[in-house]
């Protein structure tokens, strides 16, 4: 499996997922034309992108998921009720018809030549917000992301995965000192927001294993976070496990930057 993010944040999310055969788009919150020019930069293109999966009906997941229906026509896997919010939601209602996919709870969906998808539902404030489970031969790529917290089911799947994806959206004292409204800050933290550092540390406690090969922290805050704040946490968390240090990639998916194409 080979991965590439275009952007990871509240300024966008969109990541391609590459097997040998094809390749999974993990949200569409970037523009179709970023995307085309990074994947030319990458030698490769938009034929590459066999199906597209969708987190959430956020605009920062799905801004541009109209044009990608449009011009890429691959189909859209998510949930029932994410594609019915899809039908109605104006970034998408236009262009969403045919390529509607929707995922069958709790089996295995093949959506493409290499890939099959599970998901499970995840606490966040949209219409519904699921992580994945994606699976291609031996190799388990896990992500969730806008979560205000952990559950079970994410916990379960992290902990088989050779990949995870998780969220590390804000730094506690940067938050509550900053400037944002009581509202605001409420909001991000009462367990239907976001998952702070301190709350991914604790999710990276949880579900190290001994096959888990790479971590990429996403969905960082501009203002409540930093790259090198989150990265210390994950650290942290590999010390407080017990892992070696070098044996696990660590890595921060960053907002509005492409990360290089990583082999898994
Ligand atoms: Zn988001
Ligand atoms: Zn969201």
């Amino acid at each position: 499996m080979r991965f590439v993010s275009f952007s990871s944040g509240s300024c966008g999310n969109c990541s391609l997922l590459l097997g040998e055969r094809s390749g999974i788009l993990i949200d569409a919150g970037v523009g179709i034309r970023t995307v085309k020019k990074e994947l030319t930069a990458l030698g490769l293109g938009l034929e590459n992108i066999s199906a597209i999966l969708i987190t959430h009906d956020h605009g920062d997941h799905i801004r541009s998921l109209g044009s990608f229906c449009k011009r890429v026509q691959a189909p859209v896997w998510t949930t029932e009720t994410l594609h019915n919010a899809l039908a109605w939601h104006p970034f998408t209602k236009e262009w969403i018809g045919p390529c509607r996919q929707v995922l069958t709870p709790g089996v295995w969906n093949q959506i493409t030549e290499d890939f099959e998808v599970r998901f499970f539902v995840v606490p966040h404030d949209a219409t519904q917000c699921v992580g994945y489970a994606i699976r291609s031969g031996e190799e388990l790529f896990v992500l969730m992301t806008d979560l205000g917290h952990t559950t079970e089911d994410s916990m379960y799947w992290a902990s088989q995965a050779t990949t995870v994806v998780v969220e590390s959206n804000y730094d506690d004292d940067m938050l509550l000192g900053g400037d944002y409204p009581e509202e605001l800050k409420k909001r991000i933290r009462q367990g239907y927001g976001h998952l702070s550092n301190s709350d991914c540390e604790e999710a990276i406690v949880k579900f190290m294993h001994p096959g888990l090969r790479n971590i990429f922290l996403c969905h960082l805050s501009g203002n409540n976070n930093t790259p090198e704040l989150a990265y210390q946490s994950a650290m942290q968390a590999l010390e407080v496990a017990g892992v070696e240090s070098g044996s696990i990639s660590v890595r921060v998916l960053r907002r509005g930057l492409v990360s290089p194409l990583l082999n898994l």
